[in-house]
């Protein structure tokens, strides 16, 4: 099979089954499949000759017929505060973003999941584009290992990711499939080994989805994209909007199910849902969750979007009317903010230079 190494099947993304598969094809023995995955997974291997308890052979016949990986990294981007920004190419020319974080004893993974985004909010970069394609469990996972090489190069205390948060490029319960096997992978025993309760997955808030993640048997957080505090306002920064009312059940069935809390992201955009009589609203809306917890974004600004960042007074305003009212607020600050550097911002330069 000559083919170019990013065209090969990637053994990253394989769950065991699969692996058990594509090792027996290469003559090896099934139980051999949880050696490998233990290389690529846990060890974060990227070098098939270092797989040593792997005979030559069988090493050779699988670099023969799969990659490692699909994709590769096209630039970096330093923030200083131990922010991380890598712009990574797909096998087929599409950019996504993934984020380091560092922050004293954490160090947070942000990933995407889709190339684009079909969700639409008008104040997103990775709205504006449309959806391209969703990536496979392998892209999205490749993600992980781009990061462990950069993380290699650091040598800094902790070595290796303690949080996850999916809230990259793309609606990740868009990608639903391919987001569980995944997740599914990273949360594994024979596969990263990744504490579902530190992995949390960011939603504009799918109903059904959420309540289909809900049933199946796992810890991950849940945050939720509100961003309104009734259809009408929600409607006009996220044209997709499901509905206020069954997002809400959909989370508290979430809660339910899993005994997680649940966050609710409110992005301030100025001058449209950044007054104080939202903040009264939105105390509201969630004070029945058990333990709300509201993290307040204000927006970055994004070209095009015709949409502002908010004034510092009003942000203090708002979180002060939550506070008061018993709702646990933290403020994502525009510097440091986390989630500044996963909204597709990086791509768009990218795209822009590449043409
Ligand atoms: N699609 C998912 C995850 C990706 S976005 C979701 O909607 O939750 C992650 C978070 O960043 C979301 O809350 C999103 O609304 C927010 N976000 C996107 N662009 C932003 C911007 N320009 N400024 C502030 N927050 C933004």
């Amino acid at each position: 099979m000559p083919a170019m190494a990013d065209t090969l099947t990637s053994l990253v993304g394989m769950d065991l089954t699969e692996l058990q598969a594509a090792v027996t094809a290469c003559g090896g023995k099934p139980f051999q499949a949880k050696q490998l995955a233990q290389w690529l997974y846990a060890k974060r291997e990227l070098n098939f000759d270092a797989m040593t308890n792997l005979s030559k052979d069988l090493r050779a016949k699988l670099a023969e017929n799969f990659a490692l990986l699909t994709s590769r990294v096209i630039a970096g981007e330093e923030s200083g505060e131990g922010t991380t920004k890598l712009g990574i190419r797909l096998h087929d020319g599409m950019v996504i973003e993934t984020v380091l974080m560092r922050e004293d004893e954490r160090v947070t993974a942000c990933i995407s999941t889709q190339a684009g985004c079909a969700m639409g909010c008008r104040f997103c970069a990775s709205g504006q584009l449309g959806l391209k394609r969703h990536l496979t469990a392998g892209e999205i996972l490749e993600q992980f290992l781009h990061l462990s090489e950069l993380m290699r190069t650091q040598d800094a205390t902790p070595d290796w990711l303690t949080n996850v948060v999916v809230m990259g490029m793309g609606e990740p319960l868009h990608n639903f499939d391919n987001l569980l096997k995944a997740l599914t992978i990273l949360n594994a025993e024979w596969g990263f080994h990744f504490g579902a309760r530190r992995v949390t997955v960011s939603t504009v808030g799918l109903p059904q989805r959420i309540r289909d993640l809900a049933e199946q048997g796992f810890q991950f957080n849940l945050a939720i994209s509100l961003h309104g505090v009734d259809d009408a306002s929600r409607s006009a920064l996220i044209p997709t909007n499901a509905g206020l009312e069954k997002i809400l059940a959909a989370a508290k069935y979430y809660f339910e199910q899993t005994r997680r809390e649940v966050t609710f992201e409110y992005t301030l955009v100025g001058g449209k849902n950044d007054d104080a009589e939202s903040a009264h609203k939105l105390a509201d809306l969630v004070k029945d969750f058990p333990r709300a917890n509201v993290n307040l974004i204000p927006m970055n600004p994004v070209e095009g979007s015709g949409l502002e960042t908010p004034a510092t007074e009003s942000v203090n305003t708002f979180a002060e009317i939550l506070r008061n009212a018993g709702v646990n607020v933290h403020v994502r600050r525009r510097r440091g903010r986390r989630v500044q550097a996963a909204c597709g911002q990086l791509r768009l330069k990218l795209e822009a230079v590449s043409g």
